[in-house]
């Protein structure tokens, strides 16, 4: 590969480990990812002391939550979202300090696991925070920390407005828990033009208004996203919550400060066959070359995240020039029309990512597959191995296979 491999790792070698695995694998740039913090806490400006979440649910949009969490720690980041206790307790275990906070619904039947690997849970809905209160009434030591949400009008998760009131005294009358944060989350904040984002800010205005002195000061307010952060001030308080942003996707193209795309999917060609006019290619026959052309196979499926339904339509850079995909996208491979790109056996293609001139951005990818650039990422994450590279060198390599199995 062309990347110098540094032995900062013995344990989990690259050099070793590549050749024993099939040659396709996401790249993760760490200074794309450090760049897109500082850019965005440059284009949030007069930010005021607001701090800034990562959010790294769903393996962090399938860049890897402990290898992603460390560097933002190490970068500077305030706070940790993840949407699972499982995904809080992985990145506790890999030794990273940060408050992490966990989105989804809280199981109060898990409150050890929350003490033992130090999670804040979001309580939303009356029912879960009754459980909280009878869980925690015979706790001893410091009172539980809880996230308290509110739906101002994304209709997923938190407690309705009217409840709000009734919340707050649950909370106050209860000696073992701390109203230590205040949140909810917008809808369409991606969409700049829809009145309802400022109609939950001004709901979620309303909430913070019922809060006594004491508990505004104590309790870290946070609703924005990453469309939201960057594109309605109003809405960051103390804390935003960046996913797409810091994996380096505009959610609004609306200029600033550039982000940089953190992942990209690279393959090398492991067949090269040169067929007549008239072959039908892949599951099914529905594609025939129409001319001789050359075909070449990438190990790479929509097992790996790389949908079917980008079948005739997504393209991928060979050489530095669009090629597009013949026939069906098959579970762990996937079939290119190289003719006259000159490509060979080996040659490294990319499927998600910059090729000299060219990019093929998640955008595109989540464009032909019907779906939005989140979802892709998260897909491409879930088997191909994970390359952690700053300057051309691989630091981690992250797969299946250990050096051992290697
Ligand atoms: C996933 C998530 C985010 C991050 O959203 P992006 O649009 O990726 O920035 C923020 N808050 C909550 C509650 C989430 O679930």
């Amino acid at each position: 590969m062309v990347a110098t491999m540094r032995r900062a790792h013995p344990s989990n070698d690259p050099v070793d480990l590549e050749a024993a695995l099939r040659p396709a694998w996401v790249d993760v740039d760490l200074e794309a990812l450090e760049h897109n913090l500082g850019a965005i806490r440059q284009r949030l400006g007069d930010l005021s002391g607001a701090k800034c979440m990562a959010v790294v649910k769903a393996d962090a949009y399938g860049h890897g939550a402990v290898g992603v969490s460390r560097v933002l720690e190490a970068a500077g980041v305030d706070w940790l979202g993840v949407a699972l206790l499982e995904e809080g307790a992985e990145i506790r275990r890999a030794g990273v300090q940060l408050p992490i906070l966990v989105l989804g619904t809280a199981r109060p039947a898990k409150i050890s696991l929350y003490r033992r690997y130090r999670l804040t849970p979001t309580v939303s809905s009356l029912t879960e925070l009754a459980l909280w209160c009878e869980w925690t009434a015979g706790c001893r030591g410091a009172r539980q920390a809880i996230h308290l949400k509110v739906d101002t009008g994304m209709g997923r998760l938190g407690v309705q407005l009217a409840e709000v009131p009734a919340a707050l005294e649950m909370i106050r009358r209860h000696p073992h828990l701390q109203l230590a944060g205040l949140l909810s989350h917008f809808a369409e904040a991606d969409d700049l033009e829809s009145p309802r984002n400022a109609l939950q800010e001004q709901r979620f205005a309303g909430v913070v208004e019922l809060l006594t002195e004491a508990e505004r000061r104590g309790a870290v307010l946070h609703m924005a996203n990453s469309a939201a952060a960057l594109h309605r001030p109003g809405s960051r308080y103390d804390l935003v919550r960046l996913g797409l942003a810091i994996y380096g996707l505009d959610p609004v193209e609306a200029g600033g400060e550039p982000l940089f795309p953190v992942m990209s999917v690279r393959a090398r060609i492991v067949q090269l066959r040169e067929v007549p006019a008239g072959t039908p290619v892949s599951y099914g026959g529905r594609t025939v070359v129409p001319r001789r052309s050359h075909i070449a196979v990438v190990p790479v499926g929509y097992a790996d995240g790389y949908a079917w339904r980008l079948t005739g339509k997504a393209e991928a850079l060979v050489r530095g020039v669009r090629v597009p995909i013949a026939g069906s996208v098959t579970m762990d491979m996937t079939l290119l029309d190289v003719t006259d790109t000159g490509a060979e056996l080996g040659d490294e293609v990319v499927l998600l990512g910059r090729q000299g001139a060219e990019e093929i951005t998640a955008v595109e990818l989540a464009h032909h597959a019907g779906t939005i650039s989140w979802e892709i990422l998260c897909h491409l994450g879930l088997r191909l191995p994970r390359r952690y590279v700053r300057a051309g060198t691989v630091e981690e390599l992250v797969s299946r296979f250990s050096r051992e199995d290697a």
